[in-house]
Formats: C-alpha cells, sequence, structure tokens
C-alpha cells in the first residue's frame, strides 16, 4: 500500500513537471540570456525585451503540447500494470491540461502575453515621441512596474512575469519557485512604493 502511495506521487509530480520543462529550462541557458541584465535587475525596453516575452508565450503554450506526454506515458503505464504511478501521470496532465483550457473560458492567461508585448511597445513608442516622460527617457521594466531610469516616472503598472532569464535565487529554489508560480509575477503591486 506504502509503495502505491509513492508511485502515485511520483507519477503525479512528474506528470506536472514535464509540461512545464519547457519554459523552465529551455530559455535559462547563458546564450540564451546574454543581452540582458542578470535577474532580477530591470531590463531595459527594447525590441529584443518584446521579442522575449513573445517567446516565453511560445514556451509555455509549446508546454500545453507537452502535457501529453503524461497523458500517453500515464496510459501505457496503466495498461502495462503500474497502475498507480499511471494514475497519477494521468491526472496530473490533465489537470495541467484543464488550467490551461481555461484561458479559452477566460481564465487567467499564461504568465506572457501578446497583450503584454504590446504595452512595451506603446510604451517603446511614447518614449520616443514628443510625449516622453523626460529629455533622455530611458525605460526599464522593474518587478513590479515599466519606468523611466532617468526621471524615475512610472510609465507603465505591468508587473514582470518570469521572463527566462537565469535565477538568482538558484537552481533548486528558483526552480521550485518557477514550478509552483507558473512565470507568473509572485510580487504584488503596492503603490504606496512608488
Ligand atoms: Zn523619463
Amino acid at each position: 500500500m506504502f509503495s502505491a502511495i509513492l508511485y502515485f506521487i511520483a507519477g503525479f509530480l512528474l506528470g506536472h513537471l514535464i509540461p512545464r520543462v519547457p519554459f523552465m529550462v529551455l530559455s535559462r541557458t547563458s546564450g540564451f540570456n546574454k543581452r540582458f541584465p542578470p535577474h532580477p535587475e530591470p531590463i531595459p525596453l527594447s525590441p529584443r525585451l518584446t521579442q522575449r516575452v513573445l517567446h516565453m508565450q511560445l514556451f509555455h503554450k509549446l508546454g500545453t503540447w507537452t502535457t501529453l506526454l503524461p497523458l500517453i506515458f500515464g496510459y501505457v503505464s496503466l495498461l502495462g500494470g503500474l497502475s498507480t504511478f499511471g494514475y497519477g501521470l494521468f491526472l496530473a496532465g490533465g489537470w495541467t491540461l484543464l488550467s490551461r483550457a481555461q484561458v479559452l473560458l477566460g481564465g487567467p492567461p499564461t504568465a506572457c502575453t501578446l497583450e503584454m508585448a504590446q504595452r512595451l511597445q506603446m510604451v517603446m513608442n511614447i518614449a520616443d515621441s514628443e510625449d516622453a516622460c523626460c529629455p533622455h527617457p530611458q525605460p526599464e521594466w522593474w518587478v513590479e512596474s515599466v519606468r523611466c531610469a532617468s526621471c524615475s516616472k512610472k510609465l507603465e503598472t505591468m508587473l514582470r512575469p518570469d521572463l527566462g532569464r537565469p535565477r538568482k535565487d538558484g537552481f533548486f529554489r528558483g526552480w521550485l519557485r518557477l514550478w509552483l508560480s507558473d512565470g507568473h509575477p509572485v510580487v504584488l503591486s503596492d503603490d504606496s512604493q512608488n
């Protein structure tokens, strides 16, 4: 009985982890992050940052597809006699698929969205125009908002999600945090700080 529970937990953890591998692992290589300041420093707005937001969205979507793996492996394990392990895999895969499907019903979107990329582009457009906050605007994306590095004006209230940079809090703690947060920002917006 005890080993059955262990098998179930192992299956569930694996099934939960597999769909998150693309965004947790693929984007962390140093070559992919060369042109960004290290985590958790603010990132200057640029077309490259906008592209990164879209890349991260792609990785999250890729993760939804890899949910098929725990579903298939779970099914095979069920057939092959490893029923508790297979059930764990199947349940976690199904759970992930359902939570991702919520987006279609107006649920919370993935951590990085097209709208986010568009808002960043708008801030950059304004910074280049006559309506800029100061003579030398340098918009940067901090954890809780986009602010100008020259005049400190808050340009956009948009929490920064995980953008795929290797994390300062180390491999394991960083990994655990990403796993639990799914890349969503973990701080709450606090206007009194700004
Ligand atoms: Zn400014």
